[in-house]
């Protein structure tokens, strides 16, 4: 399989038929094949070409999906496009490192997404928080490119990557997260967070059987591939810390004030708009 045939972009709720052929006109230059749709506004699909020529073989494989959720079903990684600049608690890339890791990716045989929002609105909260990193493309202070321009700023780094020689081919650039302390956590202290995991899985009857290791031994690989900061230590062994307290009290009949976040991640409310 080509490695870009591994790439699915997909638009949430596009309303114009226009912007969607100029969409399918950008990947078909760049090489790209899978397009998927959520939700798009009642489009008449034969309005595509009049933007979009020499894509008519594509019309029939568009796929369309009721929610991002199943966009996304069986994708490996997925890339959300914000015309909004980052910020801190976001797991971000900008475009060149976005497309050398999902090529690095591809190579593995992984299925990759670039999502992009609507033309009026973006992506909601809810819908970057689906994917697994977001993506801003640089531009003057005036940051909003027309959707389908943006697709082809994306599908050109591809191909230009996928071009690239030998020498130059992608790596996969872990995913920054620009959180206030990104020294990395040390070993003792990763060592202690999975001594103080290991007390609160035992806590809340976790373990089935005396020998708990291959659990934490996993743990700790996830730990070392994720590379974690020191502020994300301090926050993994504060939930850690609050198992073990939740177990404690239910043991002793204690009732826990359980307060849920504004925005769950279980709400199908679309939040707001980036
Ligand atoms: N008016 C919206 C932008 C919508 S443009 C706003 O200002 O938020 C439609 C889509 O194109 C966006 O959802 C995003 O996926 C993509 N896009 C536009 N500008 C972008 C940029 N500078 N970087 C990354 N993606 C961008």
């Amino acid at each position: 399989m080509k490695r870009l045939d591994l790439f699915k972009i997909i638009l949430v709720e596009p309303q114009n038929p226009i912007n969607v052929g100029n969409v399918m006109r950008a990947m078909k230059n760049m090489g790209l094949r899978h397009l998927a749709l959520v939700k798009p506004a009642e489009m008449d699909m034969a309005r595509t070409q009049i933007s979009a020529h020499r894509t008519e073989d594509m019309l029939e494989d568009i796929e369309v999906f009721d929610s991002l959720d199943d966009a996304l079903s069986g994708i490996h990684e997925s890339y959300g496009f914000s015309a909004r600049k980052r910020t801190q608690t976001w797991a971000s890339l900008d475009m060149e490192s976005a497309v050398s890791r999902s090529l690095a990716l591809a190579d593995q045989n992984l299925s990759i997404a670039f999502v992009f929002g609507r033309e009026q609105s973006g992506l909601t909260n809810e819908e970057l928080v689906r994917c697994s990193c977001r993506v801003h493309i640089e531009t003057s202070d005036y940051t909003s490119l027309n959707l389908a321009q943006a697709v082809l700023l994306a599908s050109y780094a591809l191909l230009r990557q996928t071009r690239a020689p030998k020498d130059t081919q992608p790596t996969a650039a872990p995913l920054e997260n620009h959180a206030p302390d990104t020294r990395p956590a040390t070993q003792d202290e990763q060592l202690r967070l999975l001594k103080t995991l290991e007390s609160a899985l035992v806590d809340i009857g976790y373990f089935k059987s005396p020998d708990p290791n291959t659990a934490i031994h996993r743990v700790h690989n996830i730990l070392t591939r994720a590379d974690i900061h020191n502020d994300e230590y301090h926050l993994l062994m504060g939930i850690v810390k609050e198992i073990s307290n939740f177990a404690a009290l239910t043991e002793r009949g204690i009732p826990i004030k359980k307060i849920r976040p504004a925005k769950s991640l279980s709400d199908a409310d679309p939040g707001q708009c980036l």
